[in-house]
């Protein structure tokens, strides 16, 4: 394992990576639009543009899908890391709303996707619930409550009556919200490209983008090995790691954790609903189809995968001490615990991703989904990208414009 690697550990979805149908580069090529990374973004992105008849290339240095994305626990959220009254303070109270808006809509949007195109991906609608923390304590959590609701985002105090009789958690509130889901993430974004590939869309890997030129009227990607891309235009959905050629000042990468246990149904709560809390960094909870319970976070603020993986045992320990707080039913002994790994992931001051023209590159846009609502965020790229290549009108852009939240 080398100290740069993604991911330490086994992931819970380490079966589905591997190998998928791709081809090949062994010329140059031209296209109208080359998507470069075939992770969750990239994969949306390229179903997005290819629905609307764009024509399509996809190229992943690795297999796709099997970076970051395999890593993911894939709670899939509107609800973003920074609490609607925090981002307030930070962006401003029209801009905030605005993010949170656009993201409860990626969701409804990805749920309908999900469905209209019959991806096979464990994909279940769940609630979610926000317990206090050191972010947003009880009162906090009213406050935010109360923001949401006057936006209309479907979010309402659970009281502690509710917590001990629906979680088997003691506290004294939490927010309990719907349009969320959980997925398993692999089987989502290949799922996603293979509707994509159906479209036209041609998927070329291992090949690695190596340097890119652009003028006003197209973009050549040079790979590794050498081979040039024509394209109108490009996509970079590269994940956490920035190619060379992108630069995003306040891009930080960050490391995190993440373990899943053996199948325990009989220790459930009834909802399933995804549970985290007002803290930073804070823990979160899901189940899976077959019963295992998923816990993660614990970040760190490095990226040295190394130190990730020795860290492992700590975080570990971390999580069991945690569970029996506040879940005690669950079983998280050392012999429950059937997979642990951990993962490098993008972050800004804001966790506000950066979606939109790369400075200095016309014809080249850059999808930088920070924060732990990647897939979320790859959604609202995949419309925006879509909207601005269809010449449809694009509300949101200065949102997620690059010098916004980099
Ligand atoms: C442990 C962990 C838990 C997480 N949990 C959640 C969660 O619950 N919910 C959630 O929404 N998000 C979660 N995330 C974050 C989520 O995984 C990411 O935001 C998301 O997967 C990013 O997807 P992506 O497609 O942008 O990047 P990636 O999946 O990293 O894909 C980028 C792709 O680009 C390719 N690439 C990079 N550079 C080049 C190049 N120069 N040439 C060619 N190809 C290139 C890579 O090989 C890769 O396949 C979690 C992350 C981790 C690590």
């Amino acid at each position: 394992m080398a100290k740069s690697d993604p991911i330490a550990g086994v992931s819970l979805w380490h079966e589905e990576s591997g190998a998928f149908p791709s081809q090949k580069l062994t010329r140059d090529l031209r296209t109208d639009v080359l998507v470069v990374g075939a992770g969750i973004s990239g994969a949306l992105v390229a179903e997005a543009l290819s629905a609307i008849g764009r024509g399509v290339t996809v190229i992943d240095r690795h297999h796709p899908a099997d970076s970051s994305t395999s890593a993911s626990t894939a709670l899939l959220l509107f609800e973003i890391d920074k609490p609607l009254v925090v981002l307030s303070e930070k962006i401003g109270k029209e801009k905030a709303a605005r993010v949170w808006r656009r993201s409860f809509r990626a969701m409804q949007a990805l749920t309908e996707k999900i469905r209209r195109l019959k991806i096979d991906c464990d994909y279940k609608e769940r609630e979610s619930l926000l317990l206090p923390g050191k972010v947003l304590g009880p009162s906090g959590l009213r406050r935010e409550c109360e923001t949401r609701a006057a936006l209309g985002l479907p979010s309402r105090i659970a009281e502690r009556d509710e917590l001990k009789r629906e979680f088997n958690i003691d506290r004294p509130c939490a927010i309990l919200s719907g349009n969320s889901a959980e997925a398993h993430p692999v089987k989502m974004a290949r799922g996603i490209l293979e509707k994509a590939a159906a479209n036209g869309t041609k998927i070329f890997s291992p090949v690695e983008a190596k340097s890119i030129e652009a003028t006003e009227k197209h973009a050549i990607v040079t790979t590794k090995s050498g081979h040039r891309i024509h394209a109108n235009f490009v996509v970079l959905c590269c994940g956490y790691e920035l190619p060379k050629f992108l630069v995003a000042k306040s891009h930080l990468i960050v490391s995190t954790w993440a373990a899943a246990t053996r199948p325990q149904p009989e220790n459930l709560w009834r909802s399933r609903a995804l549970i985290w809390e007002a803290a930073d960094p804070y823990i979160y909870i899901r189940t899976t189809v077959d019963g295992r319970v998923v816990i993660g976070g614990e970040d760190e603020s490095h990226n040295d995968n190394e130190r990730r993986a020795k860290r492992t045992p700590a975080k570990i320990a971390r999580f069991r001490s945690k569970l029996k707080l506040l879940m005690p039913q669950i079983r998280f002994e050392d012999e429950d615990v059937e997979f642990a790994w951990s993962g490098a992931f993008g972050a800004s001051e804001t966790g506000l991703p950066v979606i939109g023209n790369v400075p200095g590159l016309p014809r080249v846009c850059a999808v930088l989904g920070f924060g732990g609502n990647g897939t979320t965020y790859a959604q609202v790229a995949s419309e925006m990208i879509a909207n601005a290549l269809n010449g449809k009108a694009e509300p949101d852009l200065d949102l997620f414009a690059f010098g916004e939240n980099d």
